[in-house]
């Protein structure tokens, strides 16, 4: 392990020592009774900072806060180019907090310091800004209608968007920062107000996020933060009669629970869920590309990220040069703390998480899979599980079949592409899935039968605002990004005028 960790700012160590509550009505609340908790530093399993977990009272006060802001029209009553320019402004203000807001996601997730800064706050801003511009876009349709009663009567008929209301934002501890921005800013551009309960273990970036907001002009109710338990908080806030519409990121199990209570309020919902995401690298890909390819795709964050690629299908004759070359990459890879710069790979989230993960790596040893690097926790304080690639793993292997959300690599044996097609699209899962090839044709015959909301072409995992993401089958329900996103917060208001 290298040792030349980042010093945290003053400011994040300021931040850090205040005992945290819910954010509501624009103010951190008092609380006097409830459960505290703390949260902890991945790299070393130390608690980080305190919070005041959220009870029923304060689902309650989060709630009301939201929907009077939503009533009295403080936000969706503003002409859309000032919401613009607020969320633009917002945009700014997280830029210019960008290093704090880093270094506390470091922190508190576990990240390397230049994953959070490139991606929960670079990609994050970019993110801010073009959704920002989406409040000045949306648009209806003039509609030609045939109604032929009274005789003699014109009709004129249009439909218009309108803010859904009161948002719920359930968001998972992978991409803390990043996935609540993910939900507030389109959200907030359709004119909505919204409440995020982040996950129970990483709270503070969303936090800082909601004192931000102030600080950018928006309306204090607008944006409100829930620190809580998902069993408990985050039920009650998808069970609220006054939500209209929850977006839900996490797994799979509590997205079933989530999209269940909502329809007992015919509440809206959105689901972006878990992965099993293959990478098919085809007989004539570069090798050393995909290779390259793997480790962005699936060790970025850990593995922690619902699209990684995590189990790769290269054909037979060339399996050995491939798992040679991938395990040769991976062996080298630094361990370290996400504060230390030249570390690769850093701790998971949580001991929980370790735990799940090498779980799952005793599992595929048990099935037959055969451990080629890796495979265990280093010696090592934190919850840190070193990268690992699997071979001889088989379709019907848990680690085929499973999401691990941890550093591994399962890679697969295939006879022919269309087994191998066959292959890719066995499972319950269908978020994304790459190609490897410079084949076009073969590429082009694949791409409309790969059963996935994404599908990527010499490369794994790139994301753009632009570009349409979420899941086929058990990944989820409903897109995020681009102009559907921002339309999921809207309901379509039909408008017919006779004369
Ligand atoms: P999780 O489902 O356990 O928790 C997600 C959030 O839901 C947390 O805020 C949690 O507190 C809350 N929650 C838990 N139970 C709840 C309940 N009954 N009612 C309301 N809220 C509840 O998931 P996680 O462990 O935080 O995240 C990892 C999972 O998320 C992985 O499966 C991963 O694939 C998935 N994920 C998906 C995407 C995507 O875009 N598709 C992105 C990131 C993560």
């Amino acid at each position: 392990m290298s040792t030349a960790p980042l010093e945290p700012l003053a400011q994040v160590t300021a931040f850090l020592n205040r005992r945290h509550t819910s954010f509501i009505d624009g103010r951190s609340i008092d609380v006097h009774a409830g459960e505290v908790a703390e949260v902890f530093n991945p790299a070393s399993g130390a608690p980080l900072a305190q919070l005041v977990m959220a009870g029923a009272e304060q689902v309650e006060q989060a709630v009301a806060a939201a929907q009077r802001a939503f009533r009295a029209g403080v936000w969706s009553g503003l002409r859309p180019a000032d919401r613009e320019r607020i969320l633009l402004r917002f945009a700014e203000v997280v830029e210019a907090h960008g290093e704090e807001l880093a270094q506390l996601e470091t922190l508190n997730q576990g990240k390397s310091i230049h994953i959070a800064r490139a991606i929960e706050v670079g990609a994050s801003v970019e993110y801010m800004r073009y959704m920002a511009g989406w409040a000045t876009k949306l648009e209806g349709q003039t509609l030609d209608v045939s109604i032929p009663v009274p005789p003699g009567t014109h009709y004129n008929a249009y439909t218009r968007r309108e803010p859904v209301g009161v948002v719920a934002g359930i968001v998972p501890w992978n991409f803390p920062l990043m996935i609540a921005i993910w939900k507030i800013i389109p959200a907030l551009a359709a004119g909505c107000t919204i409440v995020i309960k982040p996950a129970d273990e990483t709270p503070l970036t969303a936090l800082r996020l909601a004192e931000l907001a102030i600080e950018a002009g928006i309306p204090p109710g607008v944006l409100n933060v829930l620190v809580g338990r998902g069993a408990s908080a985050g039920a009650a806030l998808v069970a609220d009669p006054r939500v209209a519409k929850v977006t839900f990121t996490g797994s799979t199990p509590v997205g079933k629970l989530i999209g269940t209570a909502a329809l007992q309020n015919m509440t809206r919902f959105s689901l972006e869920l878990g992965g099993k995401n293959p990478m098919l690298v085809l007989p004539d890909a570069d090798l050393g590309k995909a290779v390259g390819g793997a480790l962005m795709g699936g060790l970025l964050n850990q593995g922690q990220v619902c699209a990684a690629a995590s189990r790769i299908y290269v054909q037979r004759s060339r399996y050995n040069d491939f798992v040679e070359a991938l395990a040769a990459a991976v062996k080298g890879m630094s361990i370290g703390a996400g504060m230390d710069p030249t570390a690769q790979i850093n701790p998971l989230v949580s001991r929980r998480q370790q735990s799940s993960v090498l779980g799952h790596l005793d599992k595929a040893r048990a099935q037959g899979a055969q451990v080629v690097t890796g495979g265990a926790a280093p010696e090592l304080p934190g919850f840190f599980v070193q990268p690992t690639v699997l071979a001889g793993v088989e379709q019907s292997m848990a680690a085929a079949r499973e999401e691990i959300f941890g550093p591994v690599l399962s890679v697969l044996a295939y006879d022919s592409v269309d087994e191998a097609l066959t292959l890719v699209n066995d499972s319950q899962y269908g978020l994304a899935a790459s190609l490897w090839t410079n084949d076009l044709s073969q590429a082009m015959r694949l791409i409309p039968q790969i059963e996935a909301g994404t599908v990527w072409v010499n490369t794994h995992v790139p994301l753009d605002p632009n570009l349409p993401f979420g899941g086929h089958k058990q990944s989820g329900v409903g897109r995020e990004f681009g102009r559907g996103a921002v339309e999921a917060f809207t309901e379509l208001k039909s408008v017919c005028i006779a004369y």
